[in-house]
């Protein structure tokens, strides 16, 4: 029998047509985008802390893990035998009982019983900030319905209880008053039947230190019942609908109109192996141009963010980039606005196979930086748990700096760093060590506002929880970044963005409608003939290996460090991986898991992904002293 889950039921929502391919086994890309896979490992962190928050539950999965191996089925049924007869105690709390009615079936967070009374909790990792309480419906929605959804099957399932639905969140309006917390949290993946990541998580504190969790209110629960009865009605007959849809055999196809939100399907993967494409499917001939529309530089906004110029292109077939007319870029009143102007550009030189350059922009920022320049960069992680005292969720730590810096015309660029391998906040280190690296003077260059983000988030730190951080040192920070407020200046910094320059005034073909720098260096690499590229690649082992040419992509030759080693250290119960840092999402999961996680204690392991970490960053200060060196060369400026 085909079931509704909750996450069925959310997807179902949000296009049946996914559900769809959901059901019949089409590939999904979900499983491989490292930032979800990160975004669920807070979650199940999150799961566990609600646990502590809601103490003395029976854990209704685990218990039925126990029972041994199964079907999904099999596994399904002995879970709603299980909640079924705790159901009997009087008071009992239980986390991930399961309630089955008709095809509707869901595992809810944590459920408490008390006689006739029941507390349905939904556990988002998501944060609510305690201090402004706002319930967007754009930003908690989908949560609403999720938890709506639940209260309707557990309602019918459990008639004459009283059901009461709540969300528990982290509120990030609490400062931690405890170090460390996320190092008492180890994460273990059981081997499931391949459908869902079945994951369990220890937690290795004492009893007083879940008590200190519990009172610290870090996770709240939130009363958003008459939320939920507000939504009722609908979410009734969304989930009726579903389910009816459900019962049919064979399974109809539902035909969901194509629009621009499909562009995020999850339904076209890029594995040829894979050959179901859901995407491909719903698109049919729409799908084939290999210059597509989709893939223009925000395609979303060109001719305004309510109805951008793409959905009528859409409803006219209009989906080759080559096809479009400088006019269909307009917006309402006939203009073109920057990006439209940009996706302009793009269609036209990748047309033509050319680069393009507005030098006379270019020229006057390069000319306007002052000598040295510092290309720097910075990676940080967050948790929903706070790492230590003082932090709120979600709040960073910045843990490394790498910073190339260009100290003349004509100079050679010298690399400094730094890495916290330590389970602290190492604001200060960091600071000073960026400090005597920088100094006081020349044009600090970023790649986006991600550091001037990070550098305002430590000033705050130190202020606050470190008074007695020397005065001229605050001075130096509070000079670098720059303060916005609804997009307005109110305090310009020392920090220039390199990667504002991208948009306005440089394209090449490579870069397609993208500007990070994962696409900028190649395209760099591609067009730029200066000899010192070379040089400063070869000095960090970055040549292509059996041509001892530039290569195309330098991120792909950062090696992998930790080949074949079991992540456990037993070969015989982990299987083993390779370990290698390409994006920061990956360093920030290295950078956890050496700090706070399972590889804590694990010397070697330390050393060799302190090693993929320094390369990692290294490159993307190297990569932004190639995009300005190319830039330079091109334009004729001195060295
Ligand atoms: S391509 Fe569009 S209609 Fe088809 S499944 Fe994806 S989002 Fe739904």
């Amino acid at each position: 029998m085909l079931t509704l889950s909750k996450s069925d039921f959310k997807l179902g929502l949000d296009c049946p047509t996914k559900l769809y391919y959901k059901k019949r086994g089409y590939a999904s890309k979900l499983g491989e985008d490292g930032y979800l896979q990160f975004l669920a490992e807070g979650g199940y962190l999150i799961g566990a802390v609600a646990t502590l928050v809601e103490p003395a539950g029976r854990d209704v999965a685990a218990e039925v893990r126990r029972m041994g191996p199964g079907t999904s089925r099999e596994v399904t049924e002995r879970a709603l035998e299980l909640t079924r007869s705790l159901l009997e105690e009087r008071r009992v709390t239980l986390y991930e009982p399961a309630f089955l009615v008709g095809r509707r079936l869901v595992r809810v967070d944590v459920l408490v019983k008390d006689g006739n009374d029941i507390d349905l909790i939904e556990v988002k990792s998501k944060s609510q900030d305690g201090a402004n309480l706002e319930w967007k419906e754009s930003v908690w929605g989908e949560y609403l319905d999720d938890l709506a959804y639940q209260t309707l099957v557990v309602r019918t399932a459990l008639p004459g209880f009283a059901v009461r639905p709540w969300l528990m969140t982290p509120d990030k309006s609490v400062r931690a008053e405890m170090d460390n917390l996320t190092s008492h949290f180890r994460l273990r993946e059981h081997e499931g039947d391949g459908s869902f990541r079945d994951v369990e998580v220890e937690f290795t504190g004492g009893p007083e230190l879940a008590e200190a969790i519990r009172r610290s209110g870090l996770l709240r629960r939130w009363d958003v019942e008459r939320r939920i009865e507000e939504r009722l009605p609908q979410v009734a007959a969304e989930a009726a609908a579903l389910e009816a849809w459900l019962g049919t055999d064979p399974l109809t196809h539902p035909r969901t109109p194509i629009s621009k939100d499909c562009f995020r399907c999850e339904y076209d993967h890029a594995t040829e192996a894979l050959p179901a494409n859901g995407f491909r499917e719903c698109w049919g001939e729409l799908a084939r141009p290999e210059r597509h529309v989709r893939q223009l530089y925000k395609v979303g906004m060109i001719g305004g963010r309510t109805r951008p110029n793409v959905c009528d292109w859409i409803d006219d077939g209009l989906v080759d980039q080559d096809d479009l007319r400088e006019e269909d870029l307009w917006n309402a009143s006939g203009t073109l606005t920057d990006t439209a102007r940009r996706a302009l550009i793009q269609i036209q030189h990748t047309r033509a196979l050319t680069e393009w350059m507005d030098e006379k922009m270019l020229a006057r920022h390069l000319e306007s930086w002052a000598y040295p320049l510092h290309f720097i960069d910075f990676e940080a992680s967050a948790s929903p748990l706070p790492y230590h005292r003082g932090m709120r969720p979600y709040q960073t730590v910045v843990f490394q700096w790498s910073c190339h810096t260009v100290p003349g015309p004509g100079a050679e660029p010298v690399h400094k760093e730094f890495l916290n391998t330590e389970a602290v906040m190492p604001a200060r280190d960091f600071l000073l060590s960026l400090r005597e690296a920088m100094g006081d003077h020349g044009t600090p260059l970023m790649w986006s506002s991600y550091e001037n983000t990070q550098l305002r988030s430590l000033l705050e730190w130190v202020q606050r929880q470190e008074p007695e951080t020397e005065a001229d040192l605050l001075d130096w920070l509070d000079g670098l970044v720059t303060v916005r407020k609804n997009g307005k200046v109110m305090k310009a910094g020392r920090l220039v963005d390199q990667h504002a320059l991208v948009p306005k005034a440089w394209f090449h073909p490579k870069m397609g409608g993208r500007t990070s720098l994962k696409v900028c260096l190649p395209a760099a690499l591609e067009a730029s003939a200066s000899p010192r590229i070379d040089r400063w690649l070869g000095a960090d082992g970055l040549l292509d290996p059996v041509t001892g040419e530039r290569p195309e992509d330098p991120y792909k030759l950062l090696p992998d460090l930790l080949p074949g080693v079991a992540q456990d250290g037993d070969p015989e119960e982990q299987p083993a991986v390779d370990v290698s840092i390409t994006d920061g999402v990956e360093a920030m999961r290295a950078y956890q898991d050496m700090v706070y996680g399972r590889h804590m204690h694990d010397a070697a392991w330390k050393a060799r992904t302190t090693e993929a970490l320094r390369r990692y960053c290294r490159l993307d200060t190297l990569a932004q002293v190639i995009v300005w060196e190319h830039w330079r060369t091109r334009l004729g400026l001195q060295p």
